[in-house]
C-alpha cells in the first residue's frame, strides 16, 4: 500500500528542501521529486512535513502520591499525535526491590494494546540492589536501554550518591546510559519542613522551596560524578540559567552529558503557580517553574546547542488529585499537561521569531532524541529505509488552546487562551494517519512498543564514553 504525500516542505534536523515523500507500508520509501505512481495522495501544499516528534519525557498512568496521572497510554497518545508526535519515551518506575524485571512486565502490560503511536520504556532505578544492577543488563537486552535516577524526593524514589555512582558504572557495562533527576533531596527536605512549620501552604512555596541553587548543585554534582565514572549522563528537564551553565561548563571541559529542558521551563514562569485555587497547583511541577529572566538564556542555550533536546515531562493530574495538596504544598501531586503543545508553541515562539530554523527544531524535539536513546535512523529522520513517522505542519493552521481542543484527559488546559498561528494538520505512525484535522482515525493498540538500541556514543561525536 502506497502514499505520497506531496507539495510539500520537508525538514529534517539538516535540511529543507521541497520534495515528496513517498510511503510504502510502514516505512518511508523515497524522498524527492516522485512522479506518477499507483499511491494514496496527501497534498501537503503550503505545509512542512517534519519527522513525528518524540517525547522522551513522559508518564502515563504513573502511581505518584497516593494517585495516577490522568492520561493513560490511550487518551496520553491521542494529546501526542494531536501535537505531531509519533514516538514516547515513558518512565517506568521500579515497583519493589530484587530487580527491575517485574516493573518492566508491569509497565508493559499497561500500555499493550493502548497506545496510538508507538512507545518505549526508561526503567527508573528506585530501590538499587545487586539485582537491580544485574538486571540493567536484561533491561538493554529488550530493548529498554536507559535508566533513571532521582537525586529527589527523599523517603520516596531518591537514590544516595553510592548507588547512583554504582548504576552509573554499570551503565557503562551493559550499554545503557543514565538519566538523572537533578534536585537535591535533603535540602529540599529541609526546605519544606521548615516552610510548613511557618505556615506556608500554599502552592507558591513548592516554588520557594526548590530554588535554583539546590538543582544546580545536584546537576553539578551528577556531572562531577559521572566524570569520575567514565560513563555518560543525562541531566532531565533543566529548568533554568544557573543548571544549565553546569552543563556547558562540562561539555566545555569534555564530559559527556546532555542536557534535556521541558516547554512549561520555556513558557510558564513562578508567577503561574499564585494563581487563585484551583489553578495555581496545577503549575505544580519538578523542578518547579522559575523566574521568566531565566527563558532568554534557556532559549539561547537550546539554540546554540548547548541543551541539546526539549521535551515535555507530561504527567497530568486533575484539580481533585492537585486538591490532595489544598492544605499543604508538599501533598500536590507534581506534574503538567503538556505533551500536544511543544510543535505548535516552538514553531511559533521559536521559529516565527527567528530563534531558530526549523532543522534546529526538528533536531531538538525529534532527531537528537531518537540518535540518544538508540532509535535513530528508524525514527527521527525522513529517510528511505525510516518509519513514515510523520508531521504535516500548517503554518496557517491556526490553535487556540482551550479544553475543546485538548486530548489530555486533565479536564484542563495550563495554555487555555493562548493561540498559535500554525499547529499539526495531519500525524502518521508507522505510514497511518493517527491525527486529522481535529479527529484521532486509529484506534488504541495501533502503536507498539519500540525496542531500542544500546547508547552509542559515536553518533555524538565522542568515543571515550
Ligand atoms: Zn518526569
Amino acid at each position: 500500500m502506497l502514499k505520497v504525500i506531496r507539495g510539500g516542505t520537508v525538514v529534517t534536523a539538516s535540511d529543507t528542501i521541497k520534495a515528496d515523500v513517498l510511503i510504502d507500508g510502514e516505512q518511508i520509501a523515497a524522498v524527492g521529486a516522485i512522479g506518477a505512481v499507483d499511491a494514496e495522495t496527501i497534498d501537503a501544499a503550503g505545509c512542512f512535513v517534519l519527522p513525528g516528534l518524540i517525547d522522551n519525557h513522559t508518564h502515563m498512568s504513573m502511581p505518584f502520591g497516593g494517585t495516577t496521572s490522568a492520561d493513560d497510554y490511550d487518551t496520553g497518545t491521542q494529546a501526542a499525535a494531536a501535537g505531531g508526535v509519533t514516538c514516547i519515551v515513558d518512565f517506568g518506575l521500579q515497583m519493589e526491590p530484587n530487580g527491575l524485571q517485574s516493573s518492566l512486565e508491569q509497565w508493559l502490560g499497561r500500555a499493550e494494546g493502548t497506545a496510538h503511536v508507538d512507545y518505549g520504556f526508561h526503567m527508573a532505578i528506585t530501590k538499587a540492589d545487586d539485582q537491580t544492577f544485574k538486571d540493567m543488563q536484561a533491561m538493554v537486552d529488550q530493548g529498554v536501554s536507559s535508566f533513571k535516577v532521582f537525586l529527589a524526593y527523599k523517603d520516596a524514589l531518591m537514590v544516595t550518591d553510592d548507588l547512583f555512582v554504582t548504576a552509573l558504572e554499570r551503565s557503562v557495562e551493559v550499554g545503557g546510559i543514565v538519566q538523572v533527576h537533578a534536585e537535591n533531596g535533603w535540602v529540599i527536605d529541609h526546605l519544606v519542613r521548615r516552610a510548613l512549620g511557618e505556615g506556608n501552604t500554599a502552592p507558591i512555596y513548592h516554588a520557594l522551596t526548590r530554588p535554583e541553587s539546590v538543582e544546580a548543585e545536584a546537576t553539578s554534582r551528577a556531572i562531577r560524578l559521572a566524570e569520575m565514572a567514565g560513563a555518560p549522563v543525562y541531566i532531565v528537564h533543566v529548568s533554568c540559567e544557573a543548571s544549565a551553565r553546569e552543563i556547558i561548563a562540562a561539555r566545555a571541559r569534555g564530559v559527556h552529558v546532555f542536557g534535556e529542558t521541558c516547554i512549561q521551563y520555556l513558557f510558564l514562569d513562578i508567577n503561574d503557580l499564585k494563581r487563585p485555587a484551583p489553578e495555581g497547583a496545577r503549575y505544580v511541577c519538578s523542578p518547579p517553574l522559575r523566574d521568566a529572566s531565566n527563558q532568554d538564556f534557556m532559549w539561547d542555550a537550546l539554540s546554540f546547542g548547548h541543551l541539546q533536546s526539549i521535551s515535555t515531562d507530561h504527567c497530568p493530574f486533575n484539580d481533585e488529585q492537585k486538591a490532595l495538596g489544598k492544605d499543604d504544598f508538599s501533598k500536590i501531586p507534581n506534574g503538567l499537561s503538556a505533551i500536544q503543545h511543544r510543535l505548535a508553541l516552538m514553531w511559533e515562539h521559536g521559529v516565527k521569531t527567528g530563534r531558530m530554523s526549523p532543522s534546529k527544531l526538528v533536531d531538538v524535539t525529534s532527531t537528537a532524541i531518537a540518535k540518544q536513546f538508540g532509535m535513530h535512523p528508524q525514527k527521527g529522520t525522513i529517510a528511505p529505509g525510516a518509519d513514515a513517522d510523520l508531521v504535516i505542519f500548517d503554518p496557517n493552521r491556526e490553535h487556540r488552546f482551550s479544553l475543546e481542543t485538548a486530548f489530555s484527559n486533565v479536564g484542563y488546559d495550563i495554555f487555555d487562551g493562548q493561540r498559535t498561528s500554525g499547529s499539526a494538520r495531519q500525524t502518521l505512525s508507522r505510514g497511518t494517519v493517527v491525527f486529522d484535522n481535529g479527529a484521532i482515525l486509529t484506534k488504541p493498540g495501533h502503536g507498539r512498543f519500540v525496542k531500542r538500541g544500546p547508547f552509542n556514543a559515536a553518533l555524538h561525536g565522542d568515543t571515550k564514553a
